[in-house]
């Protein structure tokens, strides 16, 4: 269904999946008057355990999606890899943003960049293995390169850096011969993102362009203003960014990745049709999050563009600090750490942390960007994270 009228404050507001993502959307929806239900098979999920209603259901339950949709005015999603089958029956009967087509894009790796194409917007150079030709046809610039899966890889899983034709064969073969798509490996200066939102009448505003660093695929690090990003590529990233939702006639809120390359080059990486965590700070730094702008964009509200009021630096939180030197258990200085001026602490909910799992997020804001940066490196080293 389509945003015919705006879903107003006391309504619920129905989300798919149920992690830390969708936590924040049921945190900011609450904050503005909605009540929420979220759809996901785990009992003690991040979401689940914030939102009046849960929904213990697959994606794919068709009771459990009826359910949802019974319970909810509008619905959203907090996780890509979502069926898109499921946003469609979804879809038939409330309003769904992002819709379904435009989640599918960014399901798929090879659509998402044929559809970068489509825009103008530069990406890796690559080629799509989906066949034993096609392994053969691959040509020589694209190695070494890293060979990713096609779908359902995040957080660097479902990724093999290889470096010639050999290694090529065995790491397709080791993902078992899944749809690929393998990316010439390119000289990284940055990593950039862009956070935007549109909504269904196509206005569209974003937040300001985050700095990125990640740590074995993960990312582990966001600046806010972008220390070492000119000006005038960042504002090439948002206008990419728009692009890519306006062809979509995206409605909700879309994240793109990009690698500033060393000779300045920006090459667009990746996207997701929800917030981000590149975003994160903007609960704590911007007078609008990420999170508030999803609600609006859901409900067919204004938006207005989110202000950067303080400087910010995010530092992720994985299950890793959990663990001492020697493997045994520990919870991370929280006391020490919350000393610090400017720290807000986010944790998920989560009750057993693993290594490389997202736990929470620290958000250090301050009067200038040095600051948060200074304190931020102190929050580093209480909780024994690597400096930046
Ligand atoms: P996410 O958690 O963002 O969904 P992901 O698993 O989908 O991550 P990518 O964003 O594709 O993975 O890659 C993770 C990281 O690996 C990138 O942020 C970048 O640091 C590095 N990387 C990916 N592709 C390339 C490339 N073509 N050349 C160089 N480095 C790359
Ligand atoms: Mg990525």
């Amino acid at each position: 269904m389509t945003a015919a009228t705006q879903v107003l404050p006391g309504a619920t507001l129905g989300v798919m999946g149920g992690g830390q993502l969708g936590r924040m959307f049921v945190h900011a929806a609450q904050a503005m008057g909605y009540a929420t239900a979220v759809l996901e098979a785990d009992a003690s999920s991040p979401a689940g355990q914030a939102s009046q209603h849960h929904v213990l259901a697959a994606y794919t339950d068709e009771q459990g999606l009826a359910q949802l949709a019974a319970l909810s005015a509008a619905i959203t999603t907090e996780f890509e890899n979502v069926p898109a089958q499921a946003l469609q029956t979804l879809a038939a009967q409330r309003f769904v943003a992002p819709a379904a087509a435009a989640v599918a894009v960014c399901q798929d790796r090879a659509a998402e960049k044929a559809h970068f194409q489509r825009c103008g917007v530069p990406c890796a150079p690559y080629a799509v293995i989906e066949s034993a030709e096609q392994l053969a046809a691959v040509t020589d610039e694209l190695l070494p390169g890293i060979l990713k899966t096609a779908r359902l890889g995040y957080d660097g899983k479902g990724q093999a850096r290889v470096a010639n034709r050999t290694e090529l064969a065995a790491a397709w073969a080791a993902m078992k011969h899944a749809p690929c798509v393998l990316e010439q490996m390119l000289p990284l200066h940055r990593e950039i993102s862009v956070v935007l939102a549109r909504g269904a009448d196509g206005a569209c505003v974003q937040l300001p362009v985050q700095q990125n660093l990640h740590r074995d695929g993960i990312l582990a690090v966001t600046q806010v203003p972008a220390p070492e990003v000119p000006a005038a590529l960042q504002q090439q990233a948002m206008e990419c960014a728009q692009a890519v939702a306006a062809s979509l006639d995206y409605v909700g809120v879309l994240c793109v990745e990009f690698f500033v390359l060393a000779d300045g080059r920006l090459v667009a990486n990746e996207m997701a049709p929800r917030p981000h965590n590149s975003g994160h700070y903007s609960i704590d730094a911007c007078d609008l999050s990420q999170f508030e702008l999803q609600v609006r964009t859901l409900c067919g509200l204004p938006l207005s563009t989110p202000r950067l009021h303080s400087p910010a630096v995010m530092l992720n939180l994985l299950g890793d600090l959990w663990f001492d030197a020697a493997g045994a258990q520990r919870e991370p200085a929280w006391a020490e750490v919350l000393a610090l001026p400017g720290v807000h602490l986010h944790l998920y909910g989560k009750a057993e942390p693993r290594r490389a799992r997202k736990m929470g997020h620290l958000t250090v804001t301050a009067a200038t960007a040095d600051e948060a940066r200074r304190v931020a490196l102190q929050a580093s080293a209480v909780l024994g994270l690597a400096p930046f």
